[in-house]
């Protein structure tokens, strides 16, 4: 989106770093450097300069989302859905 808040990014240090851009559990989905096109699962993303909560609280929000929309049309076939990410997630924390 932008925003400046990955690691080196222009609003890092004032901001604080997105969740999404340090979250190594899902580096290269959809192309993507750690959660950073697969946002949409991670918690605690600063979307629109706010903290959002976890999936269930902001999956609404992110499914009318540009940058998710544009991940889902890029990806075609490729594209993982949510549930997809979500077991990854749950099979990682076992
Ligand atoms: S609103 Fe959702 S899909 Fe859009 S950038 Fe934020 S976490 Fe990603």
């Amino acid at each position: 989106m932008e925003c400046g808040r990955e690691p080196g990014g222009e609003n890092a240090e004032t901001l604080g770093i997105c969740p999404a851009a340090k979250d190594e559990r899902f580096d290269t989905v959809h192309g993507g450097k750690n959660a950073g096109r697969a946002c949409w699962v991670i918690a605690g993303t600063f979307c629109e300069n706010t903290v959002q909560g976890t999936f269930a609280l902001k999956y609404r929000d992110c499914s009318s989302c540009r940058f998710f929309r544009q991940v889902k049309s890029e990806e075609g076939s490729e594209y993982q859905t949510s549930l997809v990410l979500l077991k990854q997630l749950k099979a990682l924390k076992r």
